[in-house]
C-alpha cells in the first residue's frame, strides 16, 4: 500500500502508473474535489501539516511518497520512528523545501550554482548587489512555487521588496542574476538499494515562472555536455540520499557550463514527457524506485518528445475541445487534470513526438494552444 500526501495531478498521475503495476494506492488530498480525489478510490481529505491527520493516514501504508514537498519534516521523522517507510525520506526533503539548506548543501559538495548569500535586510542585500552587480535575484527560502517567492531587482531602491510579508522563520537569498541562454532539466530516479537511472535533459521554456514547454532531448546539447549534466543529478540525488524522482532545475550560459537552479523530488513538470515518449514514465520510476523495484530504462523511445502544458484559457469544456484536436492529429497525446479551468491554471498537457523537431513542436503548440482558446486562424498557440 503506496500512501501519497497530495492531490494534485503528480499524484493522479502516479496513480495510472499505480494501477498499471497492480499497487494499491491511498491518497491524502487537500480536498475532495482536487486532480486525484476525483479519480483514486481511496481518499481520506485531510491537512497534511496535522500530525493527527498524517499519522492516522500513515498506519496502514508500507511506504509514504508525495504530490508534493510541503509536509513538515518533524512529522515525517515521526513516521520514521514509527517504522513507517518515507520516500523520500525529510533528510533529502529538506532541500526541495528550504533553498537555503539546499544551495549551503549542494555549494559543500561541489556542485556549481549562482553565487549567493543569506541576507538579514535591505541593507545587506544592497552590499550584495553593490559587491556583485545589479540586477539581483532575491529569493524566499521557503514556500515559492512557479515563480512566487522569486524577485528580480534592478537596483537599491528595490532591496526592500523581498522583506515585505516575510512569514516568521522564512529567509532571504540574494543570488547573482544568471544571465542563461535557457533552462534545462535533468530527472533521475534512485531506488532505496541506490540503483539509479538518469532520464535525458530536456531543454524547459518558462513563461511567468511557469513551465510552458519542454523538449527533449535538448536541441544542441552534446553527447558530453548531456552526460556531465546526467552524471551531477545521479551524484546529487545519491550524496542527499534521494528515493524516487529527482528533478535538478538548471540554467545554461552562454558559454554552455550550467548552474543549478533548484531541486524538486518527485516526478516533476518538466518530465511529463516521459509519459508517451521513454520506455519507462517517470511517474512508473517514481513508484518503482519508492516500492524498490528495479528501476525501467529512461530512454527516449523516438527522436523528439515535445510536451506543452495546456494553461486555463477561454476553452471551459476541455474534453468536449479535443474533438478538434484528435481530428487534426491522431498521434497527439494527451492530458488532462480534470480541474475547474481558470486563468493560467496547469489544467493538462499534450505530448507530440516524432523525427521532424519543427513539426514535432507545430503540432504540440497547435493542440495546446487550441485547448487554452487561441484563435485557429492566427496560427494558434504561438
Ligand atoms: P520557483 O521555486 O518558484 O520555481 P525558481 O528558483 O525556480 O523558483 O526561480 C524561478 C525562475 O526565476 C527560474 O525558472 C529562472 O527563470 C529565474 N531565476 C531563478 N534564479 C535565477 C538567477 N540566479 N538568475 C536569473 N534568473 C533566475
Amino acid at each position: 500500500m503506496v500512501g501519497v500526501i497530495g492531490g494534485g495531478q503528480l499524484a493522479r498521475m502516479m496513480n495510472e502508473a499505480a494501477t498499471a503495476l497492480g499497487l494499491r494506492l491511498r491518497l491524502l488530498a487537500e480536498g475532495p474535489d482536487t486532480s486525484a480525489a476525483t479519480v483514486v478510490h481511496d481518499v481520506t481529505v485531510g491537512d497534511y501539516t496535522d500530525p493527527a491527520v498524517v499519522k492516522g493516514f500513515a498506519a496502514d501504508c508500507d511506504v509514504i511518497t508525495f504530490d508534493h514537498e510541503h509536509v513538515p519534516t518533524a512529522l515525517l521523522h515521526d513516521l520514521e520512528d514509527s517504522g513507517i517507510a518515507v520516500r523520500p525520506g525529510p533528510e533529502a526533503l529538506v532541500h526541495a523545501q528550504d533553498k537555503v539548506v539546499m544551495r549551503d548543501r549542494l555549494s559543500a559538495f561541489g556542485a556549481p550554482c549562482p553565487v549567493y548569500r543569506v541576507v538579514g535586510d535591505a541593507d545587506e542585500l544592497v552590499a550584495f548587489g553593490d559587491e556583485h552587480g545589479w540586477p539581483v535575484i532575491a529569493k524566499t527560502s521557503r514556500g515559492g512555487y512557479d515563480g512566487k517567492g522569486v524577485f528580480e531587482l534592478a537596483g537599491r531602491d528595490d532591496a526592500a521588496q523581498p522583506f515585505e510579508d516575510l512569514r516568521p522563520g522564512v529567509q532571504v537569498i540574494a543570488e547573482e542574476f544568471v544571465d542563461f541562454r535557457r533552462e534545462l532539466s535533468a530527472l533521475v530516479a534512485r531506488s532505496p538499494s541506490g540503483q539509479a537511472v538518469a532520464y535525458p535533459v530536456s531543454e524547459s521554456v518558462q513563461r511567468d515562472g511557469i513551465c510552458v514547454e519542454t523538449t527533449t532531448p535538448a536541441p544542441g546539447l552534446d553527447d558530453d555536455r548531456a552526460v556531465g549534466i546526467q552524471r551531477l543529478a545521479l551524484s546529487i540525488a545519491d550524496e542527499l540520499g534521494v528515493v524516487g524522482l529527482l528533478a535538478v532545475e538548471l540554467m545554461e550560459r552562454t558559454d554552455g557550463s550550467v548552474l543549478v537552479n533548484e531541486l524538486a523530488m518527485r516526478p516533476h513538470n518538466t518530465g511529463h514527457w516521459s509519459i508517451d515518449g521513454s520506455h519507462t514514465s517517470q511517474f512508473e520510476n517514481h513508484l518503482r524506485a519508492v516500492v524498490d523495484l528495479p528501476l525501467g530504462d529512461p530512454a527516449t523511445r523516438v527522436r523528439w518528445t515535445v510536451m506543452s502544458n495546456v494553461l486555463g484559457g477561454s476553452v471551459l469544456d476541455l474534453p468536449s475541445a479535443l474533438l478538434h484536436c484528435f481530428a487534426r492529429d491522431r498521434r497527439l497525446r494527451v492530458q488532462l487534470y480534470g480541474k475547474e479551468v481558470r486563468p493560467g491554471r496547469k489544467v493538462g498537457h499534450v505530448t507530440t513526438y516524432g523525427h521532424d523537431l519543427d513539426e514535432v513542436r507545430e503540432r504540440a503548440r497547435h493542440a495546446a494552444g487550441y485547448l487554452m482558446g487561441a484563435d485557429e486562424s492566427t496560427g494558434a498557440g504561438e
